[in-house]
């Protein structure tokens, strides 16, 4: 709630939102994780003043045309914000659809998503869109819940399929399990005087248009010495390592980061510039570091040591 509360007093329009520099976007998120929603939210601000005049689009076709924004998205801004009927099917609907109706389609496959799209699409009350979603999504995360079903107080227990089957847990039916990848990060934190060399993140990664440290990467923990005696010589032979720091863990949704930072200071300015040229902007002094959109990681090892 605080974050939304900033978000709309720092951005009252969508067209204040459109107008606004990505990284004070960014940085206004910083915190909340999955910033490609961030990202997409400004990108859909700006559709909706180009292409839409500045006025929302309320049909559920035209919502999905807007960047950030599925089905599951469009299905509850329609039916909630434009009273259209469009049934949302989010984990919860899965969940008390396939509990319910004893359904045993694989969710994660396109064709069981298709069916419960369907079997929801039937029985949206065409009166009452909003509700019936809200209560839908309401009841599987209140009663209908994944590992502790109430079922003993259930109103629908008689007509349920999967409590006269006793199946309640092993449904919805879901194939693909999310394989996590597990990352070591090493970060050059590059100290002249008080300013610190930071870098922008590019597309394809995490973080994309937050800010960190040069880093080394790899998939497997790597020693201090090692990781020493492997860094480019403009870095090695130019600055002093002052600080090791302990292993920051940080678990995204695929992902466990480990991150180690070295905290490095530089002894010969015109080597580490050209270093700058090309890994960063340049160094930042603390003012303009706090300002800047960092991952939560970057700024709790900031927090820690530097500022
Ligand atoms: S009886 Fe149990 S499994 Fe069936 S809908 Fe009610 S809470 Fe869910």
């Amino acid at each position: 709630m605080p974050y939304y509360l900033k978000f709309v007093e720092q951005y009252p329009t969508v067209y204040d939102l459109a107008n606004a520099p990505e990284d004070a976007v960014l940085r206004l998120w910083q915190g909340l994780g999955y910033y490609s929603r961030a990202r997409n939210l400004h990108a859909c601000a700006k559709m909706v003043v180009e292409n839409f005049n500045g006025q929302f689009p309320s049909t559920y076709p035209e919502l999905l045309k807007l960047k950030g924004i599925g089905k599951y998205t469009a299905a509850a801004i329609a039916s909630f914000a434009f009273d259209q009927v469009n049934a949302v099917v989010d984990g919860n609907v899965y969940r008390v659809l396939s509990r319910i109706y004893g359904v045993e389609d694989d969710i994660a496959s396109t064709s069981g998503a298709k069916t419960f799209e369907k079997l929801a699409n039937t029985l949206i009350d065409p009166k009452q869109p909003a509700e019936y979603n809200q209560a839908i999504m309401e009841f599987g995360a209140m009663h209908c819940s994944p590992k502790t079903p109430a079922c003993g107080l259930c109103p629908i227990s008689e007509e349920c399929h999967a409590y006269n089957h006793g199946t309640q847990l092993k449904l919805p039916i879901k194939s693909k399990k999310v394989k996590v990848r597990t990352r070591h990060f090493y970060y050059f934190v590059i100290k002249e005087g008080e300013r610190i060399y930071m870098k922008q993140r590019g597309p394809g990664d995490v973080w994309q248009g937050l800010y960190d440290f040069p880093l080394q990467e790899s998939n497997q923990a790597i020693s201090t010495p090692e990781l020493m005696e492997n860094l480019p010589p403009e870095l090695l032979n130019n600055v002093i390592l002052e600080e090791e720091s302990k292993i920051f863990k940080h678990v995204l949704t695929h992902q466990r980061i480990f991150a180690t930072f070295y905290l490095l200071n530089v002894v010969n300015h015109k080597a580490i510039k050209a270093l700058s040229s090309t890994e960063s902007p340049g160094p930042f002094d603390l003012k303009q570091i706090q300002d800047l959109p960092k991952p939560i990681l970057i700024n709790n090892f900031l927090v820690e040591h530097i500022f």
